[in-house]
């Protein structure tokens, strides 16, 4: 188990987290979310030991986890970190990046594994190109894949998918998220991306201010979003009468006694969603049609 004891953080004088803590148990993943600049990638750097907390203490089981100041290498075996900037070796191949850290005693194992690695992350027609010649999104399927190659027992993910188009990161993570679950890899992402997140991640923790402002599953954040940072996350939102509503959540009747006046309409692919006024407020609701702007719609609160 992974045990963050209180734990703050400061760059020079600038306070980033303050009191901070939360325990992951052995297989679980847990995702970080916040808005740019809430410090998720700091708080997987001192997760890492790449950085000294100012106060507190973290544990993998009974192994204190020690910055820069009390260990010579930064890092320990059984936890690994791909960072947003993926360090890789630009000048050997995508199968030799991927076996760096394995061991050369057993070389057919080594083989089998690197294909095994390479099949997950779908680069295995890349094997043998140099890294410098793929593009983002390959370098941090490569960083990925030798990250999971000694199996560590906790994986630290920055934005793990963040440079992979939309044709690869929905079977990319599935395959991730699978096999960590398979191996029982405890897992820790910082992403804002909520499809990184709502199907595998067991428990999102939501930093704002320096603080924990959440710590649950998907599932109840989405149900029980408590504030309108947390309910962005999930998607376009209405606040109306003080309560959060989903734009699926309003909907065209007949008539109601609420009447908007339609003023946008984006295509979202499987609905549009409707930029409206209501009451001189705008609010935002889905539809299956395109409505042409100016029309006059009743709408109702779904419950
Ligand atoms: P996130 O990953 O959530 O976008 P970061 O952890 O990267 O946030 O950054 C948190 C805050 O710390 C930001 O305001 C950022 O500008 C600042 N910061 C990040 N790295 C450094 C650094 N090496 N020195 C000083 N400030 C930093
Ligand atoms: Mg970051």
């Amino acid at each position: 188990m992974l045990q963050v004891k209180n734990i703050s953080f400061k760059y020079q004088k600038n306070p980033i987290l303050q009191d901070i803590s939360f325990s992951v148990e052995s297989g679980e993943y847990v995702s970080i979310i916040g808005e740019s600049g809430s410090g998720k990638s700091t708080l997987l750097k001192l997760l890492y030991g790449e950085l000294d907390v100012n106060e507190g203490q973290i544990f993998w089981k009974d192994t204190e986890i020690l910055g820069p100041k009390h260990n010579l290498v930064v890092g320990y075996d059984f936890m690994k970190y791909v960072s947003q900037e993926f360090d890789l070796m630009p000048f050997i191949t995508v199968a030799e990046n991927i076996g760096k850290h394995l061991s050369n005693f057993y070389p057919e194992e080594k083989q089998a594994r690197i294909k095994e690695l390479l099949e997950i992350v779908e680069l295995t027609p890349f094997a043998d190109k140099k890294v410098k010649l793929l593009s983002g999104g390959q370098k941090q399927r490569v960083a990925l894949a030798r990250a999971l190659a000694n199996k560590p027992e906790i994986l630290l993910l920055d934005e793990p998918f963040s440079h992979i188009d939309n044709f690869k990161k929905q079977n990319l993570r599935r395959s991730l998220f699978n096999y960590l679950k398979e191996k029982n890899i405890t897992c820790i992402v910082a992403s804002h991306d909520k499809e990184d997140i709502l199907p595998y991640s067991d428990r999102m923790i939501v930093l704002n201010n320096h603080k924990i402002l959440a710590n649950h599953t998907p599932e109840y954040l989405y149900n029980n979003p408590k504030t309108p940072l947390i309910a962005s996350f999930f998607g376009e939102f209405n606040v109306i009468d003080g309560n959060i509503i989903y734009a699926h959540q309003l909907q065209i009747v007949e008539t109601s006694d609420l009447k908007a006046t339609v003023k946008k309409c984006y295509f979202k692919g499987t609905y549009y969603l409707i930029e409206a006024e209501l009451k001189r407020e705008i609010v935002f609701f889905e539809n299956s049609q395109y409505i042409l702007p100016n029309s006059q719609v009743f709408i109702t609160i779904l419950n």
